[in-house]
């Protein structure tokens, strides 16, 4: 379990993602936002991901962003979306596979 202990924006296309680890990451909005978790994104029978990549606005970003809890975040985005809840350790674990450490 990893804590998410910093987030904020590393440039105008990027977040930065801080963890109890120690570790920090950077992450694309659109990476971000194509990994949305919700229902609405992702099918809850069989969890594959139904949004199309390619039907993403590649200048998205989060418009807010609020602690759930302990344990995620929720973002709201400029394309309106707003039902993605981001639990930390899936965070951890996206950030670890498609990103780099800073
Ligand atoms: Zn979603």
């Amino acid at each position: 379990m990893a804590n998410l202990t910093k987030v904020r924006p590393a440039d105008e296309s990027r977040i930065l993602l801080g963890f109890d680890t120690g570790e920090e990451f950077t992450l694309s909005y659109l990476d971000l936002r194509f990994e949305c978790p919700c229902a609405t994104c992702v099918d809850e029978m069989t969890g594959k991901r139904t949004l199309k990549r390619e039907t993403l606005n590649p200048g998205v970003r989060p418009t807010k962003i609020e602690p759930v809890g302990r344990y995620g975040i929720h973002i709201e985005w400029s394309d309106g979306h707003r039902t993605g809840m981001y639990h930390f350790d899936r965070l951890y674990s996206l950030v670890a596979r498609v990103e780099s450490k800073i």
